[in-house]
């Protein structure tokens, strides 16, 4: 039997596809897999105060290994067991081999999950250094893809990004390897975080040029301190808005007027997405719900029903 589709707890879930489909708006927030007992109740803290403002669904990201990959089976576990969200566990191919991977696969099949975002993931511990597959793994997302595919009746989504895969060589193959994930089954995508709206919808038109209507959903993450300029400047993806490292630089000393500065940016640039056809939105929590929470407000969702 397919896996994903014997559990009783699975009857219960609601894909991704499903509610995308419905053609309602997907609001959505991502979570990190506690590494520390501590960690583990920050996390909950959080996850509750996300419940109450009723998500689409929540996501938990996938480490790059040991205790933080079981935090994963587990945090998705729980959120299935002991709220009402509809959780969306991340997985990568980094030093899985298939067999590791099914078995994985499985066993979020066994908790109930029904929606997974599968992304390559990067080499631990220097993201830019040179990727190696597994002996016995896979290369590309797209192969992840079409692994959990034919592992059961699962929703799949899958990384974008809007200037183009540090790694890529041009828009062009960028774009032709993102609709290779598609055309492999995924059925939604979700960007990497970035700071210009104009930069998704240039991403959006791209792929909409190559034939592909797999609707994608920006994803927000809002500057809370002054070290993430430095940060998200780094990761080299997202051009990180000079006029907005002014602004926080010019109250660097004041770690609530920088919070404040970083909320309102993120949420005017909500508010330009959603002037847009946009599936979505996708909040960065880092496990810390405050700052999403206050966009999420600023935006007038908090009334939804
Ligand atoms: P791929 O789609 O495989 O692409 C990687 C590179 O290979 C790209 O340059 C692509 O153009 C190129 N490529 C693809 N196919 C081919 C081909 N057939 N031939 C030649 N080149 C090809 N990382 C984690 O470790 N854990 C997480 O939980 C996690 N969650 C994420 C969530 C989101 C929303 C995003 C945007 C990223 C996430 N990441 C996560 C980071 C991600 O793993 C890295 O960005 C990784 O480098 C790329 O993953 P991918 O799935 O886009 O890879």
């Amino acid at each position: 039997m397919a896996l994903g589709t014997s559990s009783t707890r699975t009857d219960r879930a609601v894909t991704i596809r499903e509610l995308l489909s419905s053609g309602e708006r997907s609001y959505s927030f991502e979570f990190a897999a506690p590494k520390t007992e501590k960690g583990e109740r920050t996390l909950w803290d959080a996850i509750r105060r996300i419940e109450a403002v009723r998500p689409t669904f929540v996501s938990v990201t996938y480490g790059a290994g040991g205790s933080s990959r079981e935090g994963t089976v587990r945090a998705t576990d729980r959120i299935v067991s002991d709220t009402t969200l509809t959780p969306c566990a991340h997985l990568t191919a980094v030093n899985h081999s298939v067999a590791e991977l099914r078995n994985i696969i499985g066993q979020y099949a066994d908790a109930g999950i029904r929606n997974m975002l599968a992304v390559r993931g990067d080499p631990p511990g220097d993201p830019m250094g040179e990727w190696v597959p597994h002996p016995q793994g896979l290369r590309y997302a797209a192969e992840l893809v079409s692994l959990i595919k034919e592992s059961g009746d699962f929703c799949v989504g899958v990384a974008a990004f809007t200037e183009m895969h540090p790694r890529s060589l041009d828009p062009e193959s960028d774009t032709r390897y993102f609709v290779d994930k598609c055309r492999a089954g995924a059925d939604f995508a979700i960007t990497q975080m970035f700071f210009n709206a104009e930069d998704y919808l240039r991403l959006r038109d791209r792929v909409a040029r190559a034939g592909c209507e797999t609707p994608i959903i920006p994803e927000i993450m809002p500057v809370t301190n002054v070290r993430q300029i430095e940060r998200f400047s780094q990761l080299g993806n997202a051009p990180f808005p000079p006029s907005l490292a002014e602004r926080i630089l010019a109250v660097q000393d004041d770690p609530a007027a920088v919070r404040a500065i970083g909320v309102e940016f993120a949420s005017e640039m909500c508010r330009r997405l959603m002037d847009e056809d946009i599936p979505g939105l996708h909040f960065i929590t880092l496990n810390h719900s405050t700052a999403s929470l206050e966009i999420y407000e600023n935006l007038g969702l908090h009334r939804r029903s």
